[in-house]
């Protein structure tokens, strides 16, 4: 689930816009199971269980205590929400973004986005935009400590967006799936005539789901730099399944805002795909990765060849990130490395016992790393019978010898292979937190995360809303000292390119946005010329 779904309790209903109201008639209901809906067609009224004494995300300075507030996500909505970075993106339009400018000028696109079924006229590129059958949904809080959450919202433009969201200041604000009608007309139509057409296959990572491996004393919503490496992996891992084995382009990463990612897979073969094609990629990548009392269930070999690419991705992070002392010590003190070897298959006791012994001995002698190559050289030999420090008995089965050769692989895996919430892929009609989002917890803004920078992408660099709100004031006042060449020399046209959201959300235009839509475009000239040729009209 996301971040800040926590327990919410119900207590009651409230009078609504009449926009508002659509929330708990739904006949196409989505599995937050963290809401509670009330039996007749108002929205419910909840509140925040007592707050718990979970971290705000990492390390917090005290000149940094007021992070997010009402007034600051009011700004936030009003100055710096990439509007259109968002709209262009869900109404896949390519004419919404200038084709070689790089992006830099957007189309002013909110007259543009009313749905149309004509084809191109005088050369210019029309399109079936889905963005006003989009469904939004909103979690506002009209009084301090009330959530009020609003399902089925829809817009026809950009402008119809950022006024709702702008007049209603949601604490978060989800992307749902494009419905065959615009969902705000739900409750005028027919029972179950409201359905999913497509979507993006999206998958959830979150620290929460690592806590068995989790040795740097993080649990829960607590987050520091040590576990936050384990998002990277898990991010390396699934890009490149999701790019080599099912051929994806248009793969954008997400920061969560407090102590996850989120990936959207936006290639039209992937916001077309079934549940149940969805439930098969979510399933390709899931491992049983076994629990503290369970092992996991052994690996087959030979290894499958995206465990084998994902072995080769992962081991080192491994070795450098999760074995040492800085990482999560698991061969960095005798009591980790006692526990390390007792997770070894019974038949590979004689080389526990002989390391054991040695490094007990000379603790320091050699590094974890140099621990973790010896131990695997040991066992390899182990079962090779190629003279190691420990004898393989005669006896030793071809069952045995597989789960020595594979317990590194297994081992490897276990701490580092991404734990998805795959609840969250295998339907068209789930909700996820829009990016650019600010997580009222942490009030840090829900970033795009350059690919190249999965291992280096650092969640305590991630601006605060009052961070950016300095940012802002200090560019005029650079401005007031004299410098207004400034705002004309560096192109802004934004005012969130005047504040550090300026790189991720330039690199989600230029890198993500821009490839997408030129993709789009080439589709829609394609399928133009198709049916231009069918009636012999060139
Ligand atoms: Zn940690």
């Amino acid at each position: 689930m996301d971040d800040n779904n926590e327990e919410h309790e119900f207590v009651g209903d409230m009078d609504m816009d009449d926009d508002e109201a659509d929330v708990a008639n739904n006949n196409t209901t989505t599995p937050i199971s963290a809401v509670k809906k009330s039996n007749n067609d108002t929205a419910s009224v909840v509140r925040h269980a007592p707050s718990t004494t979970e971290g705000r995300g990492g390390p917090k300075s005290s000149s940094e205590s007021v992070v997010f507030s009402p007034e600051l996500l009011s700004m936030y909505y009003s100055r710096l929400f990439p509007y259109d970075l968002l709209y262009s993106w869900l109404a896949y339009d390519p004419s919404s973004i200038h084709p070689t400018t790089g992006g830099k000028a957007f189309v002013t696109p909110s007259k543009q986005s009313v749905p149309s079924s004509s084809g191109g006229g005088g050369g210019a590129l029309t399109t079936t935009t889905t963005f006003p059958r989009r469904e939004f949904s909103m979690t506002i809080e009209p009084t301090p400590g009330q959530e009020v959450y609003i399902r089925y919202q829809s817009f026809a433009t950009r402008d119809d967006l950022a006024t709702a969201v702008m007049k209603r200041r949601p604490t978060k604000l989800d992307i749902g799936a494009v419905f065959n009608y615009p969902p705000k007309d739900n409750k005028s139509l027919p029972t179950g005539k409201l359905k999913t057409i497509e979507r993006e296959l999206v998958f959830d990572i979150d620290l929460t789901d690592y806590d068995v491996v989790r040795n740097c004393g993080c649990d829960g919503a607590k987050i520091c730099p040590k576990c936050w490496t384990y998002m990277g992996m898990a991010m390396e891992v699934m890009d490149s399944g999701l790019r080599s084995d099912f051929g994806f382009k248009h793969v954008a990463w997400f920061y969560s805002g407090r102590r996850g990612v989120h990936c959207w897979v936006c290639d039209d073969t992937a916001r077309k795909m079934s549940n149940e094609a969805r439930s098969a990629v979510a399933s390709y990548f899931e491992m049983n990765l076994g629990s503290e009392k369970n092992k996991m269930s052994s690996l087959s070999t030979p290894l499958h060849p995206a465990l084998a690419r994902a072995y080769d991705i992962l081991e080192p992070h491994f070795v450098n990130r999760v074995l040492p002392e800085s990482g999560h010590a698991l061969l960095a003190t005798h009591a980790s490395i006692v526990k390390v070897l007792l997770t070894l298959p019974d038949a590979a006791k004689p080389v526990m016992i002989t390391l054991e012994k040695k490094w007990r001995k000379n603790p320091g002698d050699t590094t974890p790393k140099e621990k973790w190559r010896e131990l695997k050289s040991e066992l390899s030999a182990f079962v090779s019978g190629r003279g190691g420090a420990a004898k393989a008995p005669k006896t030793l089965s071809a069952i045995e010898r597989v789960r020595i050769e594979m317990w590194p692989i297994e081992t490897v895996f276990k701490h580092t292979y991404p734990r998805l919430d795959i609840n969250v892929s295998k339907m068209q009609n789930h909700l996820l937190k829009s990016p650019f989002c600010v997580h009222p917890k942490t009030g840090r803004v829900c970033v795009p995360i350059e690919t190249s920078n999965f291992s280096t992408f650092d969640p305590f660099s991630v601006p605060t809303l009052a961070q950016l709100m300095k940012e802002l004031d200090q560019y005029k006042k650079l401005l007031f000292e004299g410098d207004e060449g400034k705002e004309k020399d560096e192109g802004i046209v934004h005012d969130w390119q005047k504040t550090s959201l300026r790189g991720p959300f330039e690199y989600f235009q230029k890198k993500f946005l821009v490839p997408l839509l030129n993709e789009e475009r080439k589709v829609l000239k394609d399928e133009r010329e198709r049916r231009a040729a069918l009636v012999g009209d060139f």
